[in-house]
């Protein structure tokens, strides 16, 4: 039936598990023994309620996440995000340091400084965001409010293989392109979010995850009061993200993405897939020196891999012969230029292996 299913490389929104898009299809317009489809039903009916619990326990099965925190899903985006977690956490008075290793991780902190004081810990601007700080690089403030990080650059294709060590501080970490592809130490952060279209589902849902405590300290913000109430965290939590209408449909996929990966043995399976798919890949572009990687080895991204050409010209080439050869998305982002291979979690191996044979072929011709 999915013949004519190309190998999808973009970076987001990005490709689902074929087996997740088969069963949404297949019960799209009536859920089983619930006679309407999940977009037509109340997000307070049962069916739905057993939808949007299973997949929040899902989750918390899948990245053993702790009961102290609260698992939300949300709209606006990982970009509400760099906004929230200022406009809750950060009151007046107080500091937030960001680690910027990346567009979206100085997008975050551009946000945060129209809230409070920010201080940059660290930044690899100067090296073109092609890694991550050794630990004694850090410059934190002692009693930051939290520090801020995103575990995988996108764009850059930066990713921390650990978290830094922040201390007794909170670390919060914008996880949007690598949550779920590996298991995460969720007590190294108190709070971690992901726009779900990267890896755990379609637009349109913002997995957030939040411990306690940290809620607590929102509340106790005395701009709290003055926040929207969507701005506010609380009534999220509190109401199991059923303040208003969630995005029904999203949680839905998301839901059966997670049985999918509960199914293939959780993320410690996921991993050695995707370290295998990485490792394929890496090994093409170091093969010869013809392709150059833009991350520094230690800090390369599973999840995304930019990498250049000698030549911009024979960049475009490469991109419209793997598009002519069924490859789309190479294209890499505008401001890193080159290309980008995005191989999420529900990417096939498969696709890995005719990239590397393309790119093989391509050398040949134009090396
Ligand atoms: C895509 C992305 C974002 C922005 O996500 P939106 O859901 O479009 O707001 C933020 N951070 C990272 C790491 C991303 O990959």
């Amino acid at each position: 039936m999915a013949t004519n299913r190309i190998f999808n490389f973009a970076a987001g929104p990005a490709i689902l598990p074929l087996p997740v898009l088969e069963e949404a299809q297949r019960d799209l317009v009536a859920l089983p023994g619930v006679g309407m489809s999940v977009m037509e039903i109340s997000h307070r009916s049962k069916p739905f309620e057993a939808v949007i619990q299973e997949c929040e326990a899902n989750i918390r099965k899948l990245a053993g996440i702790p009961e102290n925190y609260h698992v939300m899903f949300l709209q606006g985006g990982a970009t509400l995000q760099f906004a929230m977690v200022p406009l809750n956490l950060l009151a007046a008075g107080e500091t937030a340091d960001y680690i910027t290793t990346g567009s979206w991780s100085e997008k975050a902190l551009k946000e945060a400084k129209k809230v409070g004081n920010t201080n940059v810990a660290f930044t690899a601007k100067a090296d073109n965001f092609t890694r991550i700080p050794k630990q004694e690089e850090l410059k934190l403030t002692p009693n930051a409010v939290y520090v801020h990080m995103a575990g995988n650059e996108t764009i850059h294709g930066v990713e921390f293989h650990q978290p830094p060590d922040v201390g007794s501080v909170p670390l919060i970490t914008d996880a949007s392109s690598h949550m779920l592809s590996r298991p995460l130490d969720i007590a190294k952060y108190a709070g971690i979010y992901a726009g779900a279209q990267k890896n755990i589902g379609p637009a349109g849902c913002t997995l957030v995850i939040l411990r306690d405590d940290l809620l607590q300290k929102a509340k106790a913000n005395r701009a709290y009061e003055k926040l929207p109430i969507m701005i506010q965290y609380g009534p999220h939590a509190e109401e199991k993200s059923l303040h208003n209408t969630p995005p029904a449909f999203a949680i839905y996929v998301m839901n059966l993405v997670t049985r999918w990966l509960l199914k293939l043995g959780g993320l410690a399976e996921m991993e050695k897939i995707n370290i295998r798919k990485a490792e394929k890949l890496y090994a093409e572009i170091d093969r010869t020196g013809f392709y150059r990687g833009h991350a520094r080895k230690e800090a390369r991204s599973r999840m995304n891999i930019p990498f250049r050409l000698p030549k911009e010209e024979l960049e475009d080439k490469f991109v419209k012969e793997a598009k002519a050869a069924g490859m789309d998305g190479l294209k890499g982002h505008r401001s890193v230029g080159g290309l980008r291979a995005s191989i999420y979690n529900a990417f096939p191996e498969e696709g890995i292996d005719a990239l590397v044979a393309f790119m093989q072929e391509f050398e040949k011709k134009n090396g």
